[in-house]
């Protein structure tokens, strides 16, 4: 059937690929891959072995139109990105938008993500949350922040290991060193780790221990004015889960 399917692939853990998941992309006509060399990787994993198109953001403007058209033409196209769900700080996007503008039919598989693990570990408020992805590494970077001073949900970061300090520190200085913040890294793999306190304590950890691998930032947000912060209150010092 003509569909194009958004299919989440593990974001370490191999076993987090769901049976649906496994189904579509044995009976997808070909899958477009954000690097076709991961996805490769995935499905021998999985025994399959499918036809794969390039899909990713330096070419996505260029081929997007084209792919609508095959898929209306009567295929049925699976898009995956490197790890997580595509169009969550990944492309996917743009193809999903051109579908519903031409009247494509769109499917979107539930799955991995690095945001909502993240946020349901961190022990805060996951009723209302903003999800923020990446924060521009340079210009309007602070300005981004300051506007999330007040923010009173919950925020959710995706931050590489060569800013999570610097991100940390700006995070301190804008919002205040006593804002609550919970950090994920490595999410289903074997160094899953999750650090919680203060940003000033959480600061502290990651200024000694140099951060590696993938990390997700998690912050509390504002406490309602003359209310308590639903967040845990802990005593000493930053707290620390690490996989057994
Ligand atoms: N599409 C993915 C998703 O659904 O989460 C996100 C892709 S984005 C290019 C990659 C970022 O996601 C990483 O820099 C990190 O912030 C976060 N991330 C991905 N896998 C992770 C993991 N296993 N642990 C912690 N963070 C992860």
């Amino acid at each position: 059937m003509a569909k194009l399917y958004i299919v989440p692939t593990p974001i370490g853990n191999l076993d987090d690929i769901t049976l649906r998941a496994i189904a579509v992309l044995r009976e997808a006509d070909f899958i477009l891959a954000e690097d076709t060399r991961t996805t490769s990787f995935l499905l021998r994993h999985l025994g399959i072995e499918k036809k794969l198109r390039s899909h990713h953001k330096f070419n996505e403007h260029a081929t997007v139109q084209s792919v609508a058209e095959t898929i209306a033409a009567g295929r049925c196209v699976a898009l995956v990105s490197d790890a997580g769900t595509p169009g969550i700080s990944d492309p996917g996007f743009l193809l999903v938008r051109t579908c519903i503008e031409q009247g494509i039919e769109v499917e979107t598989l539930p799955g991995a993500t690095a945001a909502i693990p993240a946020l349901v570990q961190s022990g805060f408020p996951c009723d209302r949350f903003c999800f923020e992805g990446f924060l521009p590494q340079k210009k309007g970077r602070n300005k981004h922040l300051q506007a999330l001073a007040d923010e009173e949900r919950t925020m959710i970061f995706y931050e590489s290991p060569y800013r999570v300090v610097k991100c940390l520190e700006q995070l301190a200085e804008l919002f205040g060193p006593e804002r609550r913040v919970s950090v994920s890294r490595e999410l289903t793999k074997k160094f899953e780790q999750t650090v919680r306190g203060t940003l000033a304590e959480v600061l502290d950890h990651f200024r000694a221990a140099e951060p590696k691998g993938e990390f997700v930032i998690v912050v509390a947000g504002r406490p309602k004015p003359g209310r308590r912060s639903e967040c845990l209150e802990e005593a000493d010092g930053p707290q620390e889960n690490r996989k057994q």
